[in-house]
């Protein structure tokens, strides 16, 4: 199974990922996480990566989609995957296209959760007094909120016309658990 959650920066992505990665015993594929935990290799590239990411702006798509064909790759993804926080440019979402055609793969749900901004900020500013992520400080959460709506928001249209049966939206603004049982209902409807 193959599932892309979708969603700006707060909408709890990772929570309902991790989950369903659980629940179906799939690995989650965070490209926040892998790049994240690349900072601790401190060298050259993760000083560009730490800064780009700092600063609330987007990683080169060259490395992401590197990231990704290679953990697709990888002997546990073989019964399918969780993706979250990847594609989130155009060119991202042609790449994942490319690499799942070539393989014979398809994605048999994109699950985008819709938040209410001011929600997101006030969820971004508490894990910032808990985790300390420095781009979860609240002058980058503006651009980071500006980044998801000019390269990642667009690709909703995209894919909600190229996957018609397969795009769904939940409403992320409610309690986790809630959430948890949307998704999961959604996924044994299809037969998932
Ligand atoms: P969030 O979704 O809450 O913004 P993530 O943990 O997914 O946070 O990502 C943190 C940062 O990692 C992003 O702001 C960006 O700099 C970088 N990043 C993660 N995924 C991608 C991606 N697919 N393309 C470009 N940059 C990315």
């Amino acid at each position: 199974m193959i599932l892309i959650f979708f969603g700006p920066p707060g909408a709890g992505k990772g929570t309902q990922a991790d989950l369903i990665a659980n629940y179906y015993k799939i690995p989650h594929l965070s490209t926040g996480d892998i790049l994240r935990n690349r900072l601790l290799q401190n060298d050259e590239l993760s000083k560009k990566l730490k800064d780009l990411m700092d600063r609330g702006q987007l990683v080169s798509d060259i490395i992401l989609n590197d990231i990704i064909s290679f953990r697709i790759d990888s002997k546990d993804c073989s019964k399918g995957f969780i993706l979250d926080g990847y594609p989130r440019t155009m060119d991202q979402a042609v790449f994942l296209n490319s690499i799942l055609d070539s393989k014979n793969l398809n994605i048999n749900k994109i699950i985008d959760i819709k938040v209410d901004e001011n929600t997101i900020v006030k969820r971004i500013k508490s894990r910032h007094n808990i985790e300390k992520r420095q781009d979860d400080k609240e002058e980058i959460i503006k651009t980071r909120i500006l980044k998801y709506l000019s390269e990642t928001k667009p690709l909703s249209d995209f894919y909600r016309t190229q996957y018609l049966a397969e795009y769904v939206v939940i409403d992320g603004n409610q309690k986790i658990e809630k959430i948890n049982e949307d998704i999961i209902k959604i996924l044994k409807n299809d037969n998932l």
